[in-house]
């Protein structure tokens, strides 16, 4: 027998997506447009609703009505708090026959503003952020940030914050140390490179000038204050009843000569975010009930009543279920889950970190994690063989490029999902997304080819 024949029949190599389906390439450029669309419009977690739901409305989606009556291909959503969002398309089956249910995350790891942000310091003026999610606080330093987000009048009025990302528009800056002055902070640990109470934003300069001046003790932050006055009718008070989002002011752009990455800020986990949203809107008359959910506050442990730490995924399956007459415990026995995130793509240059046989690698598709956790699986979803092979037949049925990977080496860090908390309510879950490069960066990376199968996998989930 060949060696060759039986290598193909017996090993297994995951390839380079572009040497096996070169016309992949034209598809995952053109599909990556509305993808860095998506992330440019959406730099936190309101904003990723507020698309996402005028997409949904576009598509014919309605929002949930308990007195309706629902039937297979009607298209409905739910919006939480303007946080986090779920939708679904009715399928041709009972419901008793279970969810297809894709779980995506649309926070991201920012700077978020303290309740008393503003002082001034030298006659420079500044906001304190205290930071939300793994950051490395170094690399957030010397960026131009935008500040998003919203503020609760006294009044009551809300009002939506965004300064920095329109052309022209002003942005904001941490400083970093001159290497000239730097001896004894380069002796720093990396980790204390910058530390979170280094982290201070700049946003202004010029003092306000009165009649009084004389008698002014912080003209500078006076001055601030004043213009965010001018701008949005707030008062220092108002910092209190605001969530206020620092971000990086950067657009989407494409990296490489070739164009085959998207460089872009808060693409873990808008990515999986943007291609769930699009195989939702797709699905015309899917088998099994869809439920595409953007989840909130991921990245802080899935806390709180807009993360998947909460009932609120439950009660909207619950109402659902309740709706169509189905047993909602049988609904949830039956139903299988993506937690849709990403995972840390092979980077050569910090080859330590991961095992090779075991990590995932950029243009080889999407990957399929089977645990994530720390030392001895801690705190993971070990998804069962039975729910591997689920998904593994729906991808290798309709031609998905797709991979395995695992979150760096045996005891090297770890992570989690929000997949274990799907599981906690007794539905099959396993860990599928994208391979990033520089995750949690200020500027990540991801391959468009990786995107776009990722976006296969999801359509063919839904069928
Ligand atoms: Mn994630
Ligand atoms: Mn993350």
């Amino acid at each position: 027998m060949n060696g060759k024949d039986l290598e193909k029949e017996l090993l297994w190599e995951t390839p380079h997506i572009a040497k096996a389906a070169p016309a992949q390439r034209e598809e995952a450029q053109s599909f990556c447009e509305g993808y860095k669309k998506f992330l440019n419009e959406g730099k936190t977690e309101r904003e990723c609703v507020k698309t996402a739901a005028a997409m949904l409305k576009a598509a014919g989606y309605q929002e949930f009505d308990r007195n309706r009556t629902y039937q297979a291909g009607d298209k409905i959503y739910w919006n939480n708090r303007g946080k986090a969002l779920a939708a679904a398309t009715i399928g041709s089956l009972s419901l008793e026959e279970g969810f297809r249910l894709n779980a995506a995350h649309i926070d991201s790891p920012r700077l978020d503003l303290k309740p008393n942000p503003l002082f001034e310091k030298n006659e420079i003026a500044y906001l304190k952020p205290h930071y939300y999610g793994g950051i490395r606080k170094y690399q957030w330093s010397t960026v131009p940030l935008a500040m998003h987000g919203v503020v609760v009048r006294q009044d009551g009025e809300v009002i939506e914050v965004s300064i920095g990302e329109k052309e022209g528009e002003p942005q904001f800056c941490i400083t970093d140390l001159l290497p000239h002055l730097a001896a004894e902070h380069n002796g720093r640990k990396l980790g204390d490179g910058i530390k979170g109470e280094e982290l201070n934003i700049i946003i202004g300069s010029i003092p306000f000038v009165g009649e009084d001046d004389e008698t002014l003790k912080t003209p500078v932050k006076l001055m601030a204050m004043k213009l965010l006055n001018e701008k949005y009718g707030m008062t220092e008070k108002d910092f209190t009843r605001a969530e206020l989002e620092m971000v990086p002011a950067y657009k989407a752009v494409d990296i490489g000569l070739d164009r085959s990455l998207v460089g872009a800020y808060g693409q873990d986990d808008r990515v999986c975010a943007y291609t769930a949203l699009r195989a939702e809107i797709e699905a015309k008359s899917p088998a099994h009930t869809t439920l595409t959910v953007l989840a909130d506050k991921e990245e802080v442990g899935s806390s709180g009543n807009t993360g998947l730490n909460s009932d609120f995924l439950l009660h909207i399956m619950a109402d659902l279920a309740e709706n169509m007459g189905a047993h909602f415990h049988t609904v949830l026995r039956h139903s299988i889950c993506l937690s849709s995130d990403v995972n840390a793509a092979y980077d050569p240059t910090f080859a330590s970190v991961y095992e090779e046989r075991n990590a995932c690698y950029i243009n080889r598709g999407c990957v399929l994690t089977k645990y994530t956790g720390a030392r001895g699986k801690s705190g993971t979803n070990d998804a069962s063989a039975e729910t591997m092979a689920q998904v593994i037949r729906i991808m290798d049925e309709n031609g998905v490029y797709w991979q395995t990977g695992e979150l760096g080496a045996v005891d090297v860090g770890g992570g989690g999902t929000i997949a274990q908390f799907v599981a906690s309510m007794d539905v099959d879950v396993v860990d599928l997304g994208v391979p990033i490069l520089s995750m949690h960066a200020p500027f990540e990376l991801a391959s468009k080819l990786d995107v776009y199968n990722t976006y296969r996998a999801f359509c063919a989930f839904y069928r």
